[in-house]
C-alpha cells in the first residue's frame, strides 16, 4: 500500500522510542521514496533544545513541534530563537489537537505512562493509524479503545516488541480481529472468513530484567541504579524499573488481553533472557510460531509504520556466523509478585487496569526518589488494588478519577 502522503506525528519524540522512530523515519524517507514519509509533528515534554535537535536532524523537518508540559508552556513566549524556526504548540491540548489533525496520517504514541492516554485516544477516535508504544493506554482503557476502533476504523499497530511479535505470528487472524464491522462490533468470530486459525495461547517472552538471578533478599535491597541496569534493552527510566519488577510484563499481559481481545487465561509468560524470541503463539495442534530478531526497537516501529509491507530495515539480522543460546524458563511469581497482578487485572477488567497503572506509576516515582524500597512497588500496588471497589463498566472520567485516587492512596500508604 502506498499512500500519496504519509505524515507521521511522533508524540514523545525525545524519548527512547521517539528517537528510534525518528531514525526509522529518516531511513524510510531515504529508502522508500514511494512511501512519502515525513515526520510532520513531534512532541517533547519540556526540553525544547532536545526537541529542536531531533527536528533539525530530519531531512524534511517537522512542521509542528509541541512542548507538552504545562510549566514549560507557561514560560514559553514564542520568541525563543530555536522556536522561531518552527510552528510550536504548547500544553497538553496541543498533543490532542495534533493527534486529530487532518494533516496527520499516522500517530506514533510514544509518551510514557498515563500522560499518553488522551492523545492516543484522540488519534484512535480520529481514525488514524496508531503505532502504539504507550501500553498504559491499553492497560487503563482497553475496552474503550476497542469500542473507539470499531467506530472510527482506526488501525492500531503494536510497537511493543512482544505484541508486534504476536501480531506477526498470528498473521491474518490478528488483522481480521482488528477489522471493524458496519454494525460497530469488532471482528471477534472464532473462525474469521479467511480461515486463519485462532491461537490457543499467546506466549509473551520476558527478559527477566536485571534481577532474574537475584535472591529475594537481595532484590529487597535493590537500589534505583541496580534496577535501571537492564541487561538487553536500553529504555526510558519508568519502563526500566517496570522491567526490573516485571510489572512491565504485567502491563503487557493486560495490553495483550485487550489488543488481541482474548481472555487472560489464553496468555502465558516464558522467561527468555536473550531477548531474541520476542514472543510466540501456540495453536490447537501444539505448534508454536515464534518471531525472532536481535533486540532492536527500530524493527517493530518500522513494521507498525509500513504494515502490511516489509521493507529493508536498519536492524541487524541474526548472524549466521555466531552461536546463540536461546533459553526458555518458567517465570517466578514468588520473587516477582507483579506478574500475578498482571493476570488478575487482565481477568478483572473494568476499573482494575486504571488503578494498577496509576499505583505503579506513583510507586515507581517514589522508588526512583529513594523514598520506598524496591519490593514496596508491587506490594503497594496490590494494597491499593485490593482497597478499591471494582466497577465493571467505568466511564473514562471515572477511570481518570480512580487514577488520581490510586496515586493519593500510594502516598498515604507510604507516608504512614
Ligand atoms: P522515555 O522516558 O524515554 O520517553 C518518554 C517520552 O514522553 C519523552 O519524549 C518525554 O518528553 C515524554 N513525556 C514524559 N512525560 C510526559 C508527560 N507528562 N506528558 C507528555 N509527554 C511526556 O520513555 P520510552 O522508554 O521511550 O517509553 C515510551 C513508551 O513506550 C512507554 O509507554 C513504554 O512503556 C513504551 N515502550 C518502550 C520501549 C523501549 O524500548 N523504550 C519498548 C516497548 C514499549
Ligand atoms: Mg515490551
Amino acid at each position: 500500500m502506498t499512500l500519496n502522503r504519509n505524515h507521521v506525528a511522533v508524540l514523545g519524540a525525545t524519548g527512547s522510542i521517539g528517537t528510534a522512530t525518528a531514525d526509522v523515519l529518516q531511513h524510510l524517507a531515504k529508502t522508500d521514496p514511494d512511501g512519502n514519509w515525513r515526520m510532520w509533528a513531534a512532541s517533547g515534554h519540556q526540553n525544547l533544545p532536545e526537541l529542536t535537535k531531533i527536528a533539525a536532524q530530519m531531512d524534511s523537518p517537522p512542521q509542528r513541534l509541541i512542548l507538552s508540559s504545562p510549566e514549560a508552556a507557561k514560560s514559553f513566549d514564542g520568541t525563543d530563537a530555536l522556536a522561531s524556526k518552527y510552528d510550536v504548540g504548547v500544553g497538553t491540548n496541543a498533543l490532542v489537537d495534533v493527534a486529530m489533525s487532518p494533516e496527520v496520517d499516522t500517530v506514533v504514541a510514544a509518551i510514557v505512562g498515563r500522560a499518553g492516554l488522551e492523545s492516543t485516544l484522540a488519534a484512535i477516535d480520529a481514525g488514524k493509524r496508531v503505532g502504539l508504544a504507550n501500553k498504559e493506554t491499553m492497560v487503563v482503557a482497553g475496552p474503550l479503545v476497542r469500542q473507539m476502533m470499531a467506530k472510527s476504523g482506526s488501525e492500531l499497530l503494536p510497537v511493543d516488541s512482544e505484541h508486534s511479535a504476536i501480531f506477526q505470528c498470528l498473521g491474518n487472524w490478528a488483522s481480521t480481529r482488528a477489522d471493524t464491522r458496519a454494525d460497530g462490533t469488532s471482528g471477534d468470530s472464532d473462525a474469521p472468513a479467511n480461515h486463519a486459525p485462532k491461537p490457543r495461547k499467546l506466549i509473551l517472552t520476558a527478559s527477566g530484567g536485571p534481577f532474574r538471578e537475584w535472591s529475594s533478599d537481595r532484590i529487597a535491597d535493590a537500589s534505583p541504579a541496580d534496577a535501571l541496569a537492564h541487561p538487553t534493552w536500553e529504555m526510558g527510566r519508568k519502563i526500566s524499573i517496570d522491567s526490573a519488577t516485571m510489572m512491565n510484563k504485567a502491563l503487557e499481559i493486560i495490553e495483550a488481553r485487550w489488543l488481541f481481545d482474548l481472555p487472560a487465561d489464553a496468555i502465558e509468560v516464558f522467561v527468555h533472557p536473550q531477548s531474541i524470541i520476542h514472543s510466540m503463539v501456540e495453536f490447537d495442534d501444539g505448534s508454536v510460531i515464534a518471531q525472532m530478531s536481535p533486540p532492536d526497537m527500530r524493527l517493530p516501529i518500522q513494521f507498525a509504520l509500513t504494515y502490511p509491507r516489509r521493507l529493508p530495515s536498519q536492524s541487524p539480522p541474526l548472524c549466521r556466523k555466531q552461536s546463540y543460546d536461546l533459553t526458555l524458563e518458567p517465570a517466578d511469581h514468588g520473587r516477582f509478585p507483579a506478574l500475578s497482578l498482571g493476570f488478575e487485572v487482565a481477568k478483572a477488567g473494568g476499573t482494575a487496569g486504571a488503578v494498577l497503572n496509576a499505583a505503579n506509576e506513583r510507586a515507581v516515582g517514589l522508588f526512583l526518589d529513594g523514598k520506598i524500597r524496591f519490593t514496596d512497588i508491587a506490594a503497594g500496588c496490590r494494597d491499593v488494588l485490593e482497597n478499591h471497589t471494582h466497577e465493571e463498566n467505568p466511564s473514562l472520567s471515572r477511570m481518570l478519577e480512580l487514577d488520581r485516587w490510586a496515586r493519593v492512596e500510594v502516598d498515604r500508604r507510604f507516608s504512614q
